[in-house]
């Protein structure tokens, strides 16, 4: 084994789709019918299950052809829409354009901060590997966003079948990254990203977010508290602001913590 490579995270790391699921249910509402009186926060207690995230432990296989993963993402949608107390005709009809529309580049945005995060990496003589629990067009939104200068590879869990914090995507990941000698990953997710990589043997660096952030703290008793996952603290050695601070840390080889 020789070289070195980091896996980032793609979403709240490298780019972000603002008010993601709920936020897009509701532009699609927007378009569709207009008046409608629904907000994201109406919408985010039916969003926290049905996706293929929340059933990290579950390899998914069967859903790693794009339509068959929309299809089962579009079941769950329709179950948000109507516990929202839209008619099923209606939720169906609307939700036909809801994958364009989620995916419309013109609604996600790289931090400022990311292309220059992936080109300090990649100018210290580090592979990019983006590895993510997300749709199956994530290499197109990547190159959308002009992040794919210095990106080597892109593991989407839509495709792969499996979800961090799963230990076969990290072990993907780590082969789409030459099999390293040196590998880090960088995410905002403490349990997918951080305690996933670092079970995996891989170090992470936390960023963009604080360890005791609440929303944080809720998603990971709803999504983690259970099994091995309960002591996901342990993992969290490093943090950073933001991901360019992250790749100061690794290229420089200072990391606190270690
Ligand atoms: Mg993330």
């Amino acid at each position: 084994m020789s070289g070195r490579a980091v896996l980032w995270d793609f979403d709240g790391t490298l780019g972000t789709r603002p008010g993601h699921w709920s936020g897009c249910l509701v532009e699609l509402l927007d378009i569709r019918q207009p008046g409608h009186g629904l907000t994201p926060d109406d919408l985010m207690p039916f969003l926290r299950s049905g996706f293929p995230w929340h059933e990290h432990d579950r390899p998914h296989p069967e859903l790693s052809e794009p339509d068959a993963w929309w299809r089962y993402v579009g079941q769950t949608l329709l179950s948000v829409l109507t516990s929202a107390k839209i008619s099923a005709d209606q939720a169906a009809a609307d939700l036909a354009h809801f994958r364009d529309l989620y995916l419309d580049i013109t609604r996600w945005s790289a931090f400022p901060d990311s292309a220059a995060a992936l080109a300090q990496t990649a100018a210290a003589g580090w592979r990019n590997v983006i590895v993510s629990n997300h749709a199956p067009e994530l290499t197109d939104l990547v190159r959308g966003l002009g992040l794919d200068a210095h990106v080597d590879a892109v593991i989407t869990s839509a495709r792969c079948g499996y979800e961090k914090p799963h230990p076969a995507i990290f072990d993907l990941a780590r082969r789409a990254a030459g099999d390293p000698e040196t590998l880090w990953m960088v995410g905002d997710n403490p349990v997918a990203d951080i305690a996933g990589a670092g079970k995996a043997g891989i170090p992470g660096i936390l960023v963009r977010t604080a360890i005791d952030n609440p929303v944080f703290l809720a998603m990971i008793e709803r999504n983690f508290a259970h099994g091995d996952w309960r002591d996901w603290r342990a993992y969290c050695a490093a943090t950073a602001p933001t991901a360019q601070d992250a790749a100061r840390l690794i290229v420089s080889g200072t990391v606190p913590g270690r």
